[in-house]
């Protein structure tokens, strides 16, 4: 039993762009779902990387724990931030830590809106490319994809044409997995107003980029004499998702100085750091974690299709699946066999889910769970 509290009540104090927002969705809890399916849970709801993390990051965290853990972490992250700059070829001044790239994305936010400024980012789309903006009460805009979950230049345009201040652009796209060319992401960058900050979140590039067509944001923007910044992440590719660490690139070294004086001073805890650090190293280990998803990717895809599922092609290590029925509920279904995946809730996608892939295992067990209940149909 909790203790009984007065019935007091915030609700009066909380701004009215607070209380209007949709809360984030993190997907099932999966000690909820072990309850529920009696065992094994198969987690697909948060793009995470089943592969796990490289032996050496293993290592650098356990030499971090064995230093110590009493004193704060280093504020700037200089050892990090350098071993990014070495890697991209950028200098350590351009570079900005976060507490994961969400982090980075709240803080462009706080940094940047007034209320009432625009935001431009797509739909269906990653929610927090929503969610901050609106916390400062700025207004979001969202430029929907084609049917065929393509670029569409033509609405890219108009919605560029309304002077947004800021625009979110993820590339991979999350949920559908596809990704810009290089042809693509020039007419974004063209339209743009002169003074209006790009944000190109590239958190599945990676994955992206063993194809030849991804256009690397880094080197597609480095020319440009216009503000922006590339997030990229250690939470995906590299399997660092509860460490919590993302950085940024950034045109210019004032944007990075109006970060730091709106984050919080240590937002990223030491064993992140060296954990970070020790990841970047080890090439090998990110190199067969994107080789064994594009191959999931591919087969499970194939799998999906032949079985009559709409599947949009993904670059990524998720598939955006068309189901037929409401996700909702098929959603609730997989749930019951232990497996988490996410029903796609924005409008005209209500059909979706989206279901990162996991072990080969794993995956035949999504796959024949699925195919299952789509077949039984009319949910
Ligand atoms: C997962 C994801 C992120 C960030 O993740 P962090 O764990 O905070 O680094 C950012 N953008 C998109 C589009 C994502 O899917």
């Amino acid at each position: 039993m909790n203790p009984v509290l007065a019935p007091a009540t915030s609700a009066s104090l909380i701004r009215s762009e607070v209380a209007g927002l949709p809360l984030y969705d993190p997907g099932a809890d999966p000690d909820e779902v072990a309850a529920l399916s009696g065992g094994h849970v198969i987690k697909l709801s948060n793009n995470e990387n089943p592969y796990g993390i490289s032996p050496t990051v293993a290592e650098a965290v356990r030499r971090t724990l064995a230093g110590g853990v009493s004193r704060y972490p280093d504020p700037t992250g200089k050892r990090l931030a350098e071993a990014i700059g070495t890697n991209l070829d950028v200098p350590a001044e351009h570079v900005v830590l976060g507490n994961g790239s969400e982090n980075i994305l709240e803080l462009l936010c706080q940094a940047v809106l007034d209320p009432g400024d625009l935001v431009v980012t797509q739909a269906p789309g990653f929610a927090l490319h929503e969610i901050f903006p609106r916390v400062m009460g700025a207004r979001v805009v969202k430029v929907p994809v084609t049917a065929e979950f393509g670029f569409d230049a033509a609405a890219w345009r108009d919605a560029l044409a309304g002077g947004p201040k800021l625009v979110f652009l993820a590339n991979p796209c999350n949920p559908t997995g596809a990704m810009l060319s290089a042809g693509e992401l020039e007419q974004v960058v063209a339209a743009m107003p002169e003074s209006a900050l790009l944000v190109l979140d590239e958190a599945y590039g990676e994955f992206a980029r063993t194809d030849p067509e991804y256009p690397d944001g880094l080197e597609a923007l480095r020319g440009q004499d216009r503000p922006w910044i590339v997030l990229r992440t250690f939470s995906k590719a590299y399997g660092l998702a509860a460490f919590r660490v993302g950085y940024g690139i950034a045109s210019d070294a004032t944007l990075i100085q109006a970060l730091d004086r709106v984050r919080t001073p240590y937002n990223v805890n030491q064993p992140a750091q060296d954990a970070a650090i020790a990841a970047l190293g080890d090439h090998e280990h990110l190199a067969e974690t994107v080789r064994r998803t594009g191959l999931e990717i591919a087969r499970v895809t194939d799998r999906l299709r032949g079985a009559g599922l709409r599947v949009v092609p993904s670059s990524t290590n998720f598939l955006f699946i068309d189901t037929g029925c409401r996700s909702d509920q098929v959603a609730q279904e997989l749930l019951r066999a232990g497996i988490i995946a996410k029903a796609w809730r924005e409008p005209g996608y209500e059909t979706y889910i989206r279901a990162s892939l996991s072990t080969p295992e794993e995956n035949d067990v999504f796959v024949r769970c699925l195919t299952e209940i789509c077949a039984k149909g009319k949910l």
